[in-house]
């Protein structure tokens, strides 16, 4: 929901603190092939606009969705401006999705997907299936299999580092893909159980199995101040924040 939270009035949504204010998740992985710099975000939640103007977004070369939830897609029509940059370079701008999630972007989107969309101005973005590898631009990124409640998802590494999001479960099958990693950002909403999200207590438990050298929490609810939650954690564990930038090996 992003903290603040629409009409609430708690003592984390009226924090001071800048590590709690909170937009929708999403990356940004930057890096450079030979001299051309490469932008690729995972998700386009309805705060990409702002993600992109914060974190200075001039092109953007593909992104990954982890699932079609209105929180991880919404910000799609502000690929845009992008679009037509790129796609002036090389082509329309490859969306690299599941079937479940083609399916839910094909019908908001229809205006942009449709064989027979017309609207001039639409994004020039290409589907493209997600597969266990994609090789992009020097990089691979290799897709990690977990479940959001009862919806199967994805999750991503590239290079030492993981990204996996609205996680409630890990297949066991997932856990070697995670092996030898710097960097795991892993999501952790609230304490109390959800359906389809880790409380911090699960995302613990994975974190320690894991075992990266850090890990990262994030899609974090109201219900956790930033400062707090922090002091609790064990080491090696540490709650993200909004613009938080690591270096990451990518190969
Ligand atoms: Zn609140
Ligand atoms: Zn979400």
């Amino acid at each position: 929901m992003g903290v603040p939270t629409l009409g609430c009035a708690c003592k984390v949504c009226t924090s001071p603190d800048p590590h709690d204010r909170r937009l929708r998740p999403s990356v940004l992985l930057r890096w450079y092939d030979g001299a051309q710099q490469r932008d690729v975000v995972i998700d386009t939640g309805p705060d990409f606009r702002a993600q992109a103007l914060n974190s200075g977004i001039a092109r953007v070369d593909a992104v990954f969705y982890t699932h079609s939830h209105a929180d991880h897609i919404l910000g799609l029509d502000d690929l845009r401006p992008l679009s037509f940059i790129v796609n002036r370079e090389s082509g329309p701008v490859p969306l690299y999705c599941s079937p479940e999630t083609v399916a839910v972007l094909e019908r908001i989107f229809d205006y942009t997907f449709s064989p027979h969309a017309t609207y001039p101005t639409r994004a020039r973005v290409r589907i493209e299936p997600l597969e266990e590898r994609t090789p992009l631009h020097g990089v691979e990124f290799l897709r990690v299999p977990v479940m959001h409640g009862q919806l199967p998802i994805a999750g991503f590494r590239f290079g030492r580092a993981a990204y996996l999001t609205d996680v409630s479960a890990i297949p066991e099958s997932s856990f070697p893909l995670l092996e030898g990693l710097d960097h795991l950002v892993l999501s952790a909403l609230r304490h109390n159980p959800h359906p389809s999200h880790a409380t911090v207590e699960q995302a613990v438990t994975w974190a320690q199995r894991i075992g990266a050298r850090q890990t990262w929490l994030t899609h974090i609810a109201h219900e956790l101040s930033h400062e707090q939650t922090s002091r609790t954690l064990p080491a090696g564990i540490a709650m993200a924040w909004d613009g938080l930038t690591l270096p990451v090996t990518l190969t």
